[in-house]
């Protein structure tokens, strides 16, 4: 008699979506990726999705049955299963109710969060929050999102868009935000965030060799990394600089959380000690005195692409 569930885990990134079997103790069962590309409308995406689900249902079908799916995903609403708005994802994306389309493939119960959200549900449920009652998880990507922990559980807030700490104003008068205002957290400490400093530092030193050489190669992260470490100046100028910009935005956030840590996540967060040792220095020369030196910045300890479909398969719990 089978006794074991699984949930489809699914984090549709604005680059990559990551999908899996994961089950009801948290154990990733299959697994497997695809290609975001903008272009990639939600059928052409969820026929895949649920074509090697069909495989994996057969190969699991002895131990365990397929019970429910939950989902990460940019500006997707917990409350109403609604996606409005996501950046970096196609047309098709901009109004969409999720859940009614997902459950045309199979009727089956359907939650939806966004996706820094589920991150924080993996990290509450099975990494590093796992004991915390009180913390933030940043995925540091494309953009900067966030999910908090408040009193051990993920805070919606009363509309579900609760801990938009990418969108921090740090600078009234800097750069412009898709969403439509100024000098957003964000708009510094990204992926994104890192292409406009390096365009910022060409247009003051349009014939730095390093530079250039970055944009050539599409500013490719591990190539800063290794700059970096080798004392490459401008690099570590550039680095100093997110990080610090970073710390005043986790100083802020603090003022009104008091989190226990900040708990990184996703690509950028590669960078590690790079920007983070900066941004603690920041940090802290920015909090309240009594919060100095009292709040953590840890690095998630879940493999890449995992807290997110973790935490999606555990919207259901
Ligand atoms: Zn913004």
């Amino acid at each position: 008699m089978k006794s074991s569930y699984y949930s489809l885990g699914i984090d549709i990134g604005g680059t990559n979506t990551v999908f899996g079997a994961i089950s009801n103790d948290g154990l990733i069962l299959k697994k497997d990726s695809i290609l975001t590309r903008s272009s990639e409308d939600p059928g052409q995406l969820f026929d895949k999705i649920f074509e090697k689900n069909k495989v994996w249902k057969k190969e699991l079908n002895n131990r365990y049955l397929f019970k429910d799916i939950g989902i990460g995903v940019p500006n997707g609403n917990y409350f109403t299963g609604m996606v409005k708005d996501p950046p970096n994802l196609g047309q098709e994306w901009q109004n969409l109710d999720l859940v009614k389309f997902v459950k045309k493939y199979q009727d089956i119960p359907v939650k939806i969060t966004n996706d820094a959200n589920a991150a924080a549900m993996g990290e509450k449920s099975f990494g590093v929050a796992k004991e915390m009652s009180n913390a933030v998880v940043i995925t540091l990507g494309t953009g900067l999102g966030s999910g908090l922990i408040i009193d051990g559980k993920v805070f919606y807030g009363h509309d579900g868009f609760a801990g938009e700490l990418g969108h921090i104003i740090i600078d009234p008068k800097g750069r412009i935000c898709e969403c439509g205002r100024q000098g957003c957290l964000e708009m510094y400490v990204s992926a994104k965030g890192l292409k406009y400093t390096i365009d910022d530092y060409l247009s003051r030193f349009p014939n730095d060799k390093t530079l250039l050489n970055l944009k050539d190669n599409n500013f490719d992260g591990k190539k800063m990394d290794e700059l970096f470490d080798v004392g490459e100046s401008i690099i570590q100028e550039i680095y100093e600089f997110t990080g610090d910009i970073l710390g005043q935005g986790l100083a802020q956030a603090s003022t009104i959380l008091s989190p226990e840590a900040f708990i990184f996540y996703g690509g950028l967060s590669n960078a590690k000690h790079r920007i983070l040792k900066f941004a603690k220095q920041s940090m802290d020369a920015n909090l309240l005195g009594f919060q100095k030196n009292n709040i953590k910045i840890l690095l998630s300890k879940l493999p890449d692409g995992e807290a997110g479909i973790i935490g999606a398969s555990c919207l259901h719990k």
